[in-house]
């Protein structure tokens, strides 16, 4: 189990996000490879280090991180907890391809040669998006594949990604002469920095793709499947691993997290798995006893016998008839709540019968009256 991430950036779990910034800086200069040359502790250090702010630089999975801890970097969260269905992609697969994302950066911007890739060209992760949707009791509990369009960025088709209008190349940076990189010295250090002429590109557009405006990059409605699994609780995020904005010169794509909210059925109360629908009954059905038809999510009929006698408020269990329990097998129990009607208005007819009835319970037929009744079932 690795270490908490708090503690390997030193920081209390309340940390503000200039806190932890800050403290990150502190760490990776100490520790950055660059001035620990060869030394394998330093580059474990740095790794952990890094690791730590990815996660506590991005406060969707900082979240996930406090409530769950690693395990809720794995995969979704919500009322179900963390679980691994198909349609999550784990967060330690991300932590294994380590590169300079997108934060490291913007921290670090400055201090180090950015170019850690080819050419001292600067790879960054693409940005991860968020997708709010809202289904209805029916397809959580089914489960359900559905298409999304969500505007993302991607490949300019024009240029393909090359940033240049077609028909035209980019032109070695005359400057760097390609490397991207110039050395700077600094007190003691001799550094090197991202060139400024091509900022680390180590090449120079000199006619930018009018179609991205050089960006390499166009925004666009992108057309996808996704499949929420049968049984999701509302509130939960799935995490689509590089479904995200696709990442620049070469980076990885950025993630999808799609916010699922289940839309209440007016005909069901749930409960994690179960269901509760209220059957209103009147004095002499919950008395006598009865049998109903309770609505069902999957359209199978569903009889539920009301014994004689039933007291109002109780619930009758239909094993097995609720929701799938989700990243699990099996189902949840349905129940039927009994409710006790009580009519604001009686006929004069139903009035008299009352009045009867009343007075034989005063007159100590009381428990008769349901002696009989329980002996005629
Ligand atoms: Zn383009
Ligand atoms: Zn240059």
């Amino acid at each position: 189990m690795p270490r908490d991430i708090y503690e390997v950036l030193g920081v209390p779990r309340n940390a503000t996000d200039d806190e932890i910034k800050g403290a990150y800086r502190k760490l990776a200069l100490k520790y950055h490879p660059d001035r620990n040359p060869g030394d394998k502790q330093s580059e474990e250090k740095f790794k952990e280090i890094n690791q730590a702010y990815e996660v506590l630089a991005d406060s969707q999975k900082r979240q996930l991180y406090d409530q769950y801890g690693f395990a809720g970097l794995g995969a979704a969260s919500g009322a179900g907890g963390p679980g691994g269905a198909e349609a999550f992609r784990g967060f330690q697969g991300g932590f294994g391809d380590f590169g300079f994302g997108d934060v490291f950066e913007d921290v670090l911007e400055g201090f180090f040669g950015q170019g850690r890739g080819r050419a001292g060209m600067r790879a960054r992760k693409g940005a991860s998006l968020r997708h709010d949707l809202t289904i209805t009791l029916e397809q959580a509990y089914h489960g359900i594949e559905m298409p999304l369009k969500i505007a993302k960025r991607e490949i300019c088709a024009d240029c393909r990604g090359t940033r240049a209008k077609p028909g035209t190349s980019p032109k070695t940076c005359p400057q760097c002469r390609g490397s991207g990189k110039v050395q700077m010295v600094q007190g003691f250090f001799s550094l090197s920095q991202a060139c400024p002429r091509c900022h680390g590109e180590g090449q120079i557009i000199v006619s930018p793709c009018p179609a991205c405006r050089g960006a390499g990059r166009t925004e666009r409605a992108a057309e996808m499947r996704v499949r929420i699994p049968a049984g999701i609780p509302s509130g939960t995020t799935l995490r689509i691993g590089g479904a995200g904005d696709i990442g620049e010169r070469g980076g990885t794509p950025g993630d999808l997290y799609i916010h699922v909210v289940v839309k209440e059925d007016p005909r069901f109360e749930r409960n994690d798995d179960d269901l509760i629908h209220e059957v209103r009954l009147s004095y002499p059905k919950v008395v006598l006893g009865c049998e109903i038809d309770i609505p069902t999510l999957n359209a199978q009929k569903c009889t539920v016998k009301v014994p004689p006698g039933t007291q109002n408020g109780t619930l009758l269990r239909i094993k097995e008839r609720g929701m799938p329990r989700f990243q699990g097998r099996g189902y949840g129990d349905l129940f039927a709540r009994v409710t006790l009607e009580i009519p604001k208005y009686v006929t004069g007819g139903q009035k008299e019968l009352l009045e009867k009835l009343e007075k034989s319970f005063l007159e100590g037929e009381g428990e008769g009256f349901f002696k009989k009744v329980f002996k005629r079932t």
